[in-house]
């Protein structure tokens, strides 16, 4: 596989008045060219701080503290101010939960996504065509009418589009979608999952897709990254995890997601909550919250460990061994 991205070691550290939260601790991970791949987990398992080491974004006081990050062969760790405001929203662009945080009040949303066309030296009256062919292949309806609207005047649903034709709108090789569809009805979400998948096809863009929700890993991703307390627990397509999920807490996200041939009327629900990072469980990180742990669980630490081509899981249930 021919990486677009790939995350080497990442490590982000919070150093808070209470202790260092460890937030990301050493993960690894490749996106190639096309490839939609979500990383999933609760809150608070280090999936956005990810998203946000990637556009070098992470928050006071957080910091990068190791790793690498390649995009297209170059560390963006290494890359300088200057540079990595070239590639955000013109290399890698991302789409945040909630549209009517990103887009301002006071401006028409057309003229939002032209400051982002005419960016790349585009006459203003041809950014405006562009607007217009954007809001059509984001299938916004009336598009030339709608451009004129403030972000108030639509829809969650509308905004998430036009926020979505903006990130488009230079067309970004790597698209960072972080919970794209969770403020967003189920109807509106399902219309969100098919438009970001066509685009995928249509652009050749690569898509990393951030989000708690299962159902909508299922539908979207190629592959997938489970991640639990700032760690990668399981990766694999998305056959090998949703078929055969290998570590527990995978399995439990899984038990948890709503289906129709569930003969039960309450869902599961995964007990305990996600650790403490400043002070976190010894051995598996998972221990405290895991039915099936076993002694040395609470003592080692498993690594990540490949059990099938493509599908490794950290766990002892399958020789995890020593981290
Ligand atoms: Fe459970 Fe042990 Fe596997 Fe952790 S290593 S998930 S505690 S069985």
């Amino acid at each position: 596989m021919k990486a677009l991205l790939s995350v080497k070691d990442l490590r982000v550290n919070f150093y808070t008045s209470a202790g260092i939260v460890k937030a990301v601790d050493g993960i690894s991970f490749e996106i190639a060219k096309k490839e939609i791949f979500a990383l999933v987990g609760e809150s608070g398992c280090g999936k956005s701080t990810t998203a946000l080491a990637i556009m070098r974004l992470v928050p006071y006081p957080g910091k990068i503290v190791g790793g690498k990050i390649l995009f297209k062969n170059k560390n963006l760790l290494e890359a300088t101010g200057e540079e990595m405001t070239q590639i955000r929203g013109k290399e890698i662009s991302m789409i945040f939960q909630n549209p009517l945080t990103s887009l301002n009040p006071v401006y028409r949303v057309g003229h939002q996504v032209a400051e982002a066309i005419v960016l790349d030296n585009i006459p203003k009256r041809k950014a405006w065509k562009k607007v217009i062919e954007l809001f059509k292949n984001v299938k916004i309806p009336d598009a030339e009418e709608r451009a004129y609207s403030y972000p108030h005047e639509l829809s969650g649903g509308m905004r998430q589009r036009v926020m979505i034709g903006m990130m488009i709108s230079r067309e970004p090789s790597l698209i960072i979608a972080d919970e794209p569809t969770t403020a967003l009805d189920v109807t509106i979400q399902a219309q969100i999952i098919k438009l970001l998948s066509e685009l995928r096809d249509t652009l050749e863009t690569s898509i990393l897709l951030i989000t708690h929700d299962f159902g909508v890993v299922a539908e979207l991703a190629d592959r997938i990254a489970v991640m639990y307390a700032g760690k990668i627990v399981e990766m694999g397509n998305v056959y090998q995890i949703f078929e055969n999920p290998l570590h527990p807490y995978t399995g439990m996200l899984i038990d948890a997601l709503p289906r129709i041939t569930k003969k039960e009327g309450r869902l599961e629900e995964i007990p305990g909550s996600v650790p403490n990072l400043i002070n976190p469980p010894s051995g598996c990180r998972f221990h405290p919250r895991c039915p099936l742990k076993k002694e040395v669980c609470s003592t080692e630490e498993p690594s990540l460990v490949e059990v099938e081509r493509g599908h490794f899981v950290a766990c002892h249930l399958y020789g995890g061994g020593k981290a």
